[in-house]
């Protein structure tokens, strides 16, 4: 089943990667296809990440939404209003944990 993509193949890539290091079966479609002589249309052969199995799905799931929250934009403390770069999981100045907006 197919589990993620994006027009970024690095993106694409960066999800393959997570996944090897957890051990959740998957390959990767369409890795060649934008190279492809011009068959096919950009939006038919964006780079895929699929899992062998449905059952890894939750567990994959879960590893791409914490790997979006490493590569979010810095944040403001809501605590004493100090900027922190995106790679912070608390406050440097106070120690409060991040609020992502939703
Ligand atoms: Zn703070």
């Amino acid at each position: 089943m197919k589990l993620y993509t994006n027009n970024d193949r690095f993106m694409v890539w960066q999800v393959k990667q997570l996944l090897d290091q957890h051990n959740i079966p998957c390959f990767i479609k369409n890795e060649f296809a934008s190279g492809a002589m011009g068959e096919l249309s950009p939006l038919d052969c964006q780079p895929e990440v699929w899992l062998n199995d449905a059952s890894w799905r939750p567990r994959a799931e879960k590893l791409i939404a914490q790997m979006n929250i490493t590569t979010r934009d810095e944040w403001v403390c809501s605590n004493c209003a100090e900027t922190n770069g995106g790679n912070f999981e608390v406050c440097w100045q106070c120690g409060q944990e991040a609020q992502v907006d939703q």
